[in-house]
């Protein structure tokens, strides 16, 4: 009899070794988000009632980002926060109705801007689409900023020759749709962008597998993708601006929106436009932190990593101390030739994961890496940067600089408008 048990008992040990491993590696990943102090979400994000919760792991594996969620003590527990973006496919595959997605935690309320089923703000003739608004994820957002449109074009004073019917700021999935929905409706419009094309995709990790699901383009017609790469998609956008001759002003950020008699006055780090109607469709990522020092507004100043790549052969300076600036740092140190130095003004990357500082670490044993703890750059100039570490002032050689400061929360901004927002700490 014992001799039959002994397989069955074989596979119940590895089944339990495998179990206790993955269950490990949960818990790894949970203290590392913990000691980087990498707790809260960024958006719509998942509780588990571990009441509820047995622990089968369904949600863990329908989660199409990795690592996210795991198993730890037998339930579920969301290890990776920061990394969750709300896809909310763990709370279809609960077969126990454990998960609740809620925006905003005890600790971090998350400001969501209030609006109504026409996606107009409490500020009539402004409008809010996609991740703003709390609809997250490429596919809602571009169908939000098609569905914005076709509202703003029945308001009363669109059409009139002396302005602008729409200005619609920013150009990622929510700002696309709007765009081309504008475009099929022959509104006078213009689009304002920061950065590049693509909003929060341009900034995913180089190939990032992209899950989202067909949805209907105005003017373009069905865009096919299921799962696909950053690239791709991004790719895919470029050819839609190309073939429709959409334009998108890219690099030119709004600053202020003015109420006037008959609409808006938007106002540019380039110019001003006289608009009937605004839709903001600006996420939730907010503006990028600038240092604020002469030289700054150089070409060779970025505020991302795109491609380690580019910096081949470059004195590069990374600015930053969180997770971003170490990885951006440590891929261009392995980039052949490149000379990088990271200027962080704290003591310590206390805001960074043990990995990455791990990395750092080895990278300036190497010699690959230097780095400039309790410093502050000063000035950019074409071919050099200074910066003041301790009582000394150092001029290095440079080529590119690398800002990554985090970003300016776009709340001040609706208010500044006079847009209302909630306050949601871990509500639905
Ligand atoms: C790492 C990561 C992975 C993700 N993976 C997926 C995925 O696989 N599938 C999926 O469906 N979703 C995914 N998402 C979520 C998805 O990217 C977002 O929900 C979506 O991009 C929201 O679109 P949006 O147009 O509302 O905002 P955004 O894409 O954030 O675009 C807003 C744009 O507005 C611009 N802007 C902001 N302020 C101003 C201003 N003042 N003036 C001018 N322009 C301005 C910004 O530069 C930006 O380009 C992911 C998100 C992250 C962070
Ligand atoms: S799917 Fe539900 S029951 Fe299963 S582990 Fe996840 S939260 Fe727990």
């Amino acid at each position: 009899m014992w001799l039959y048990s002994l397989p069955l008992l074989a596979i119940f040990g590895i089944y339990f070794w495998k179990r206790s491993g993955k269950q490990r590696a949960s818990r790894h990943i949970l203290e590392e988000a913990v000691a980087s102090g990498m707790t809260e979400p960024a958006s719509l994000h998942p509780v588990v009632d571990h009441v509820r919760c047995l622990g089968c792991a369904s949600c863990v594996k329908a989660c199409p980002e990795k690592n996210v969620l795991g198993i730890i003590h037998g339930k579920a527990n969301l290890i990776d926060p920061t990394h969750c973006i709300g896809h909310g496919a763990c709370k279809k595959a609960c077969p126990f109705s454990a998960i609740e997605l809620v925006f905003g935690t005890e600790k971090r309320g998350l400001d969501i801007p209030q609006v109504k089923e026409d996606f107009q703000t409490n500020v009539a003739g402004i409008y809010i689409a996609g991740e703003l608004g709390g609809m997250g994820l490429i596919r809602n957002a571009v169908i939000q900023g098609v569905q914005a449109v076709d509202s703003i074009r029945k308001l009363d004073g669109i059409g009139s020759k002396d302005r602008l019917d729409l200005v619609i700021v920013g150009a990622g999935p929510a700002g696309i749709g709007a765009s081309l929905a504008a475009m099929s409706a022959k509104l006078k419009i213009v689009t304002l962008e920061q950065e590049s094309l693509g909003g929060t995709v341009s900034h995913y990790p180089r190939g990032k597998i992209v899950m989202t699901a067909p949805v209907k383009l105005p003017v373009i017609g069905k865009m096919h993708f299921r799962e696909t790469t950053k690239e791709a998609l991004i790719e895919f956008w470029e050819g839609v601006v190309e073939s429709t001759g959409l334009r998108i002003n890219a690099n030119e950020r709004v600053e202020s929106i003015e109420s006037e008699a008959a609409g808006f006055i938007v106002k540019t780090t380039k110019q001003s436009y006289q608009t009937r109607a605004v839709l903001l469709a600006i996420g939730r990522r907010g503006t990028p932190r600038t240092l604020g020092v002469p030289g700054e507004n150089k070409t060779k100043v970025v505020y991302r990593l795109i491609d380690p790549e580019q910096y081949l052969n470059q004195h590069v300076l990374v600015v930053g101390g969180g997770d971003s600036a170490l990885e951006a740092a440590v891929s261009i140190a392995n980039e052949a030739g490149t000379t990088v130095t990271i200027s962080y003004r704290s003591e310590a990357f206390s805001r960074a994961k043990e990995k990455n500082r791990i990395k750092v670490d080895t990278a300036q044993k190497e010699g690959r890496l230097n780095v400039l703890m309790s410093s502050n750059v000063k000035q950019i100039t074409d071919d050099k940067v200074v910066i003041e570490a301790g009582d000394k002032e150092v001029s290095i050689d440079n080529d590119a600089v690398i800002v990554c400061a985090g970003g300016i929360l776009p709340t001040p901004f609706l208010k500044s408008i006079g847009i209302e927002v909630e306050t949601k700490f871990g509500t639905a």
